[in-house]
This record gives structure tokens, C-alpha cells and sequence, in this order.
């Protein structure tokens, strides 16, 4: 693989043509607020990358054709991987998202670190032997964590459902053995980069819930640079004792994460002996929702997960919040009783649940974006040798 440096320009006007599909010159233009000379040279830049294309599809201004700019589908690749305490997923997929090749990867928390990059490693190399023949560069590797994660450092932050990986530079680890640029943030702030990326609506000054083996929160009025993260602060965390039931890893007892999160369910539902351990999170959910306890249970979360919805908006002096996460994804009972509290408390703040683009292939969009956003920051992408 080689280096190529993206003209100025270019990883913007990549994201538009993400967030809208098919865009005329004119109105990428318009979204780039810049020069007509430069949208065409900025255009003209990527298409010889074999990046976009553009096809006639009328007439234009001053009699010429009219021409339709959109990403190539051999364009460029991007390796995105979801990974969390229970399952990884890894995928190739283009930069807007359309999955070509998804492998699952036997890693999980209870897998030693150094396994684990082995494993990250030898799937990244078999998508990239598909990518090689399939796209004409590729953007890198994003890593969608379930839990905390430094983007700008590219290593794992406080402490989380990893307990032996804690502070390890996973991005960069990853990096060194595959030699392909390789970022990481956790999921939550990934859904914010994702929504950036894919979502055609102004998704600013929201609150994102995001309920999924963990808790977390994060605001997408941060820093949009995509240098930055957004801190998921302690949103999962409120709410506990120095004593009580069940420990958190926060050090305290009966906190938020413990009450709603997957994981916090799933110990519940063990210590009720509703369900068995080391069941997968769509289990857990299915195992909940068949005891009548476990639905009364997932009822109590979902409507906690609304008011500190609220809560985090007020104090925060945010418009709206959005639930995203496995959680509302997977549990009818959870959804419908969230629906139900953001319509009685509309009027206080705007809630929903994330766009069904965003929300279908949530943590792997996450990582796809979170690669992207690395492409940005590096202004450069790796073509592949075949390519050349
Ligand atoms: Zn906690």
C-alpha cells in the first residue's frame, strides 16, 4: 500500500457526498462554501484517485451537462470493527457504509490483550486481502470500543468492562502490525462521529443516551474537529451508594450502569435466577422479556434511561436528547416504554430514538466513522498496490 496524500477539500467534501449520496457540482459546492475553480479541482482530484464519479444527468447551466458527483463504489474501503466485553465483529465496508465482508473475531473481555491484537490483526489482514481486489484504496481501521477510549491517544482510558486492558494503546498496537492508520473511541462518541457522517439531518446540540452492555452518554455539541472527543462524562455512573446491592466498577454500589445497562441486567437476572450466565446480549434481552419480572425489570430501565436523559439535557442546557444503543435496538419492552415517557415528557425536553440509517447497523457505522474521522485528521488515504 501506498500513502496518497487527499487534496485540501477532499475529506470534506467526501463526508457530504456520505451525508447526501448524489450531489451536481454546484451543490457540493454550496455545501463546501467554496470557489467554483476549486470544487472542480477538488472534484477532478478524487475522481482521478478513482475515488468518485460523476455521471451526466442533464443540462446545466449555459447549455453544458449537468453532472451528478457520487462516491465510487470501488472507491475506498474502510476496515471498521465493533468490538465489546462480549462479542467483535469486524467488517469491510465502503466509506458510506455498505457492508462488503463481515467476519466475527473471537474476542471479548475475558481474552488477554495480547491475543486479542493477534486476532485483530489476522482479521484485519483477511479483509484486506478482500479489500486489495474490491476498492482502490482503503480510509484505515476504526475501532467502535465498548468502553472507554481515547481518540487522540488511541488507547483505552478508565477503567471499564476490560479489566486487564486498562490503558493499553490498542489503536496503536493494532496499528503497528497491520501498518494501516487505526483509531479508536468508544461507541457512544462513535454514534456521534457516525451521525455526522451519515445522517443527512442536523443532528446538533442532542444528548446521546446510549444503553448497551455499558451506560454512557455524550453530547454532540463538542468540538466537531475530528480530533476531539466528546466526553461521555459520568453520565452511566450517577445515582450510586457507597453500599448497597450490586458493585459497579465504579467503586460504587447501585449506580445507574448497574440498574440499566446490559450487563447490570444480565447480573440481576442471574442473581434472580431468571437467566443463565454468559449468555450474548440478544439472549439476555429474549431471556428478560419472557419472565414477567425480567419485563418489569427492562420497564424500570428504560424509564430511568428517559430521566437521565432529561436530567444530563437540563443541566447541560441541551434541546434534545436521542436513546440509542442494544437496549432500545433489541428490546420491544424497553422501546415501548421509553416511547411511552418521551411522549409524556415532551414538553420538557425533545426525545427520540436514533434514525433507523443509524441505528440498524449502529456500532459498525460507529467505527466506519470513526476510521473516517482518522482519515480526516491524517488528510490521507492507502492505495492499494494493484491500484498504483
Ligand atoms: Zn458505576
Amino acid at each position: 500500500m501506498a500513502r496518497t496524500k487527499l487534496p485540501k477539500g477532499g475529506s470534506a467534501a467526501l463526508q457530504e457526498l456520505c451525508r447526501h449520496g448524489e450531489l451536481t457540482r454546484r451543490e457540493l459546492q454550496g455545501l463546501l462554501e467554496v470557489s467554483g475553480p476549486t470544487i472542480t479541482r477538488v472534484v477532478a482530484h478524487l475522481d482521478e484517485l478513482g475515488l468518485v464519479r460523476a455521471a451526466v444527468v442533464g443540462e446545466g447551466s449555459l447549455g453544458r451537462p449537468a453532472a451528478a458527483i457520487s462516491l465510487s463504489p470501488d472507491g475506498l474501503g474502510v476496515l471498521a470493527v465493533s468490538l465489546d466485553a462480549t462479542s467483535t465483529t469486524m467488517a469491510l465496508a465502503s466509506l458510506d457504509g455498505t457492508p462488503m465482508k463481515e467476519i466475527e473475531v473471537d474476542v471479548d473481555a475475558s481474552v488477554a490483550y495480547d491475543t486479542a491484537i493477534d486476532r485483530l490483526a489476522e482479521g484485519a489482514r483477511e479483509l484486506l486481502d478482500t479489500a486489495r481486489t474490491a476498492f482502490r484504496a482503503v480510509a484505515g481501521v476504526g475501532i467502535s470500543f465498548g468502553g472507554a477510549a481515547s481518540f487522540a491517544e488511541g488507547r483505552l482510558t478508565t477503567p471499564s468492562g476490560f479489566p486487564t486492558w486498562h490503558g493499553r494503546a490498542l489503536a496503536a498496537d493494532v496499528r503497528e502490525r497491520i501498518g494501516l492508520p487505526t483509531f479508536i473511541d468508544n461507541q457512544p462518541v462513535g454514534h456521534i462521529r457516525a451521525m455526522r457522517w451519515y445522517n443527512d439531518q442536523a443532528m446538533d446540540n442532542r444528548y446521546l443516551c446510549f444503553a448497551d452492555w455499558g451506560i454512557a452518554g455524550c453530547s454532540s455539541t463538542g468540538d466537531p474537529r475530528p480530533d476531539r472527543g466528546v466526553s461521555t462524562g459520568g453520565f452511566g455512573h450517577t445515582g450510586g451508594r457507597l453500599s448497597g446491592e450490586a458493585q459497579c466498577w465504579c467503586g460504587l454500589y447501585d449506580c445507574l450502569n448497574t440498574r440499566a445497562s446490559l450487563r447490570g441486567l444480565h447480573s440481576w437476572g442471574v442473581r434472580q435466577g431468571i437467566i443463565p450466565e454468559g449468555l450474548h446480549v440478544l439472549e439476555i434481552v429474549t431471556a428478560l422479556e419472557a419472565d414477567p419480572r425480567g419485563r418489569k425489570a427492562l420497564e424500570n430501565a428504560a424509564k430511568e434511561l428517559v430521566f437521565a436523559g432529561i436530567d444530563a439535557c437540563r443541566v447541560l442546557g441541551i434541546q434534545g436528547y436521542i436513546l440509542a444503543g442494544s437496549l432500545f435496538e433489541m428490546s420491544e419492552v424497553a422501546r415501548t416504554t421509553a416511547n411511552d415517557f418521551l411522549e409524556k415528557n415532551k414538553r420538557i425536553v425533545a426525545g427520540s430514538f436514533l434514525p433507523p440509517n443509524l441505528a440498524q447497523r449502529g456500532s459498525m457505522l460507529s467505527a466506519i466513522a470513526i476510521a473516517a474521522d482518522g482519515m480526516v485528521l491524517e488528510g490521507r488515504i492507502e492505495t492499494m498496490p494493484v491500484h498504483d
